[in-house]
C-alpha cells in the first residue's frame, strides 16, 4: 500500500481512482465541488479539501484534468501540487494535453526535485471502469518501471514510448486516427441509408473484412440509433484535433485528412453539439448531404 494523490475525478478520473483503491492503494482525491469527492469516499478513498491536502505525503500524484492549462494551474500554482509535493514524488499526468506542455511540466518538476511522466489513456469510460485502458507513457525508463504496477491497476496495455512528451505525441496520433475513422464510418452509414441498405447486417459484414475497425464494433450500433450520449465529448475531441494539427505543423508534417476532420469537429461544436459524443459527426454528414432539415 502506498499513498496516491488523485486530482480530477471526472468521467475518467473517478473510475480510475476507484480501481486504485481496489488494488489496495490509499487514494486521497480532489476535484472541484463536493459531489465527485463524496463519490471517491464512497468507493473507499479519502476526500481531500484541496490540491495541497491531497498531495502532501503522497509518493505518487496523478492528474486527470481536461486540458493543458488545467494541469498547469493545478501543478504550478502557488498552492499547487508541485509546491506541496514531498521531495522526490512522482507526478503522472494522465490527461490529454499538448506534448510541449508535458515537456514543460517535466522540466518544472525536475527543477523542484520532483519527477514527471506523461501517461495519457485510450479506451474511453468503459475501459476506465473495467481497468482496461491503453496507456502510453513518456518519461524516464526508471520512473516508468516504478509507475508500472500502479498503471496496471488502471490499464491492460501499458507501454513506455520514449522521453517526456512522447506519451502525448502518441495520444495525438491516436486521436487523429479515431476522429478520421469515425468520420468515414459516419459517411458510410449515411451512404448506405441513402440506398436503403439494411445497415445492421451491412455493419456486420464490413466489420469482418478489411474495413473492420473498433469504431464499427463499439459505436456503429449507437450511431444507427442516433444515440450520441457521451462517452467522449465533441468538445474534448475538438481540443485534441487542435493539439495534433498544431504538433504536425510544428514538424512540417502535412495531415490533410486530419485537418479536414478537425474542421468538421469544429463545425459540429459551433452548431452547439459540443456535449454530444464524437460519433455525432454523423449528424454533420447528414446535414451536409441534405438528408435532414436543419431545424436550428
Ligand atoms: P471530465 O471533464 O469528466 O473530468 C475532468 C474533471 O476535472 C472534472 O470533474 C473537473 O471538475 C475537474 N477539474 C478541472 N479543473 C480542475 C481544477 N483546477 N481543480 C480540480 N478539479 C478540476 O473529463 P474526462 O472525460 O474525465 O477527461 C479527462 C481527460 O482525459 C481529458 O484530457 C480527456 O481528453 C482525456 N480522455 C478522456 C476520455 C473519455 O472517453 N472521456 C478518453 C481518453 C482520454
Amino acid at each position: 500500500v502506498s499513498r496516491i494523490a488523485f486530482i480530477g475525478l471526472g468521467i475518467m478520473g473517478a473510475p480510475m481512482a476507484a480501481n486504485l483503491v481496489k488494488a489496495g492503494h490509499e487514494v486521497h482525491g480532489y476535484n472541484r465541488g463536493a459531489a465527485p469527492r463524496e463519490r471517491l469516499a464512497e468507493a473507499g478513498g479519502t476526500a481531500a479539501g484541496s490540491v495541497a491536502e491531497a498531495v502532501e505525503d503522497a509518493g505518487l500524484v496523478i492528474t486527470m484534468l481536461p486540458d493543458g492549462p488545467d494541469v498547469s494551474a493545478v501543478c504550478l500554482g502557488e498552492a499547487g501540487a508541485y509546491a506541496a509535493a514531498r521531495p522526490g514524488a512522482l507526478h503522472i499526468d494522465m490527461s490529454t494535453i499538448a506534448p510541449e506542455v508535458a515537456t514543460e511540466l517535466a522540466e518544472a518538476a525536475a527543477a523542484r526535485g520532483l519527477r514527471a511522466l506523461d501517461a495519457p489513456v485510450s479506451g474511453g469510460q468503459a475501459a476506465a471502469v473495467d481497468g482496461q485502458l491503453s496507456i502510453m507513457v513518456g518519461g524516464s525508463g526508471t520512473d516508468f518501471d516504478e509507475a508500472l504496477p500502479v498503471l496496471q491497476a488502471m490499464g491492460t496495455t501499458v507501454v513506455h514510448v520514449g522521453p517526456a512528451g512522447s506519451g502525448q505525441t502518441v495520444k495525438a496520433a491516436n486521436q487523429l486516427i479515431v476522429a478520421g475513422t469515425i468520420e468515414l464510418v459516419a459517411e458510410a452509414i449515411v451512404f448506405l441509408e441513402a440506398y436503403g441498405v439494411d445497415t445492421g447486417p451491412a455493419m456486420q459484414v464490413l466489420a469482418g473484412g478489411l474495413a473492420g475497425n473498433r469504431i464499427i464494433d463499439r459505436k456503429s450500433a449507437a450511431m444507427l440509433r442516433r444515440d450520441f450520449t457521451p462517452g467522449f465529448r465533441v468538445d474534448l475531441h475538438h481540443k485534441d484535433m487542435g493539439i495534433v494539427t498544431a504538433a504536425a505543423r510544428r514538424k512540417d508534417v502535412v495531415i490533410p485528412l486530419g485537418a479536414l476532420t478537425a474542421q468538421l469537429m469544429t463545425a459540429l461544436r459551433a452548431r452547439g453539439d459540443g456535449n454530444l459524443d464524437h460519433s455525432a459527426l454523423l449528424k454533420l454528414v447528414e446535414l451536409l448531404s441534405g438528408r435532414v432539415s436543419d431545424a436550428r
